[in-house]
């Protein structure tokens, strides 16, 4: 049995000196560090940094030059190592709206994967399909020419690798499909790519969405008239919220209001592209050119392209520009998405009987160490 020590622990609801976390593959006691003979135990000595629980990446379309729409194993466990060095531990590979043949590649290819267990990095829950069911106006980066009319049984079909998809609920057929998928699959209903009114998103969330892709951004906005899908999204507490807290997607002066708002239903994204962890330089995303400098990411027209942001990354930027504890900014990368995709009794928290999932990082959330299932899988300095 394993036993980390000397570290200040990010439980969900504090933060905690002088505690022992006991665990083989799950956790198995967490106790006062004078309650236990540390011999008894293989000691891992965080050295005073924080043990936070490993973070959940629910949107993240690539990693170190690989993309999960290309539909490689090699890519996906590259994905997967890659990742893991940011503290990550369970993810969503995230499929954009590229054909359809292609989407179901990338699907199959997840599945194979994940189901093989054959890979050293972070845990595979399943994939995040963003789109192809989405509105032209508010494409984005992805390609319009693949954009399908909301199909609830593509989604059923494959509702075994499918965690969540996203939707644009004003399109012909949305509203059809969100019910069906609600009532007959568990897969998470997300708006996004979305030209609804304040109105319309509503609809779909008495429909069953119950989650928001990237909050602000391709969507219509909030304003005082007009609250649009950013006023729906924010107001019903049914509704879990993607954000991209990379600073250049969003400003960094909405963290503090978006987590007043939003508190256990803020979950952070990356939305990173292929470019992440990754020099500057051009790349592909979907079939389009992607140019990256620095944290910037976009197409030749100027329009945003993913990101290249890392999770850790993100729970330091919440954390720094907002009113949050840092075990409240680490909720907002664990706990919340791993509650979002209904595996919160598995994972996402510091808790006896969940996964011996942790990550030790620094005070700017630096990660040096990431265990997964109780075997250390990254070991920086
Ligand atoms: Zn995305």
């Amino acid at each position: 049995m394993k036993c980390i020590i000397n570290g200040k622990v990010l439980l969900k609801d504090r933060i905690a000196d002088n505690l022992a976390i006991i665990f083989d593959e799950k956790i198995e006691k967490i106790t006062e560090l004078k309650d236990i003979n540390v011999s008894d135990y293989e000691v891992i000595d965080a050295g005073g940094k924080f043990v936070s629980p490993g973070l959940v990446d629910m949107h993240i379309h690539g990693y170190l030059g690989e993309d999960a729409s290309d539909g490689t194993a090699d890519g996906i466990k590259t994905m997967a190592e890659g990742i893991i060095k940011n503290g990550v531990t369970a993810w969503c590979p995230t499929t954009m709206t590229v054909s359809k043949a292609e989407i179901e590649k990338a699907f199959d290819c997840v599945r194979e994967v994940k189901n093989s267990g054959e890979y050293y990095g972070a845990r595979i829950l399943g994939v995040n399909s963003e789109g192809p069911f989405i509105n032209p106006s508010k494409k984005g980066a992805q390609a319009e020419e693949h954009i399908l009319k909301p199909d609830a049984d593509f989604i059923k079909k494959h509702s075994d690798v499918v965690k969540l998809f996203t939707v644009a609920p004003e399109v012909d057929g949305a509203k059809e499909c969100i019910k069906k998928v609600s009532y007959e699959t568990d897969v998470l209903i997300s708006m996004g790519h979305t030209n609804a009114t304040f109105e319309e998103a509503n609809a779909g969330i008495d429909g069953g969405v119950r989650h928001t892709t990237h909050l602000f951004n391709a969507m219509t906005a909030l304003t005082h008239r007009s609250p649009g899908v950013v006023g729906a999204a924010l107001s019903d507490d049914r509704v879990s919220v993607e954000l991209i807290a990379d600073t250049f997607h969003i400003s960094k002066g909405l963290f503090n209001l978006v987590a007043k708002i939003k508190g256990d239903k803020l979950c952070l994204i990356t939305d990173c592209m292929r470019a992440g962890g990754m020099p500057d330089g051009t790349y592909d995303l979907g079939g389009q050119e992607v140019f990256k400098e620095g944290i910037k990411c976009l197409l030749a027209d100027g329009t945003i392209a993913g990101s290249v942001l890392k999770l850790n990354e993100a729970v330091r930027n919440l954390y720094e520009n907002s009113d949050l504890e840092l075990n409240e900014a680490v909720n907002c990368a664990s706990l919340n998405p791993a509650t979002a995709l209904g595996v919160a009794d598995e994972i996402g928290s510091i808790e006896v009987g969940k996964r011996a999932d942790f990550a030790i990082a620094d005070e700017k959330f630096n990660v040096s160490m990431t265990i997964l299932g109780g075997e250390i899988r990254y070991k920086g300095e």
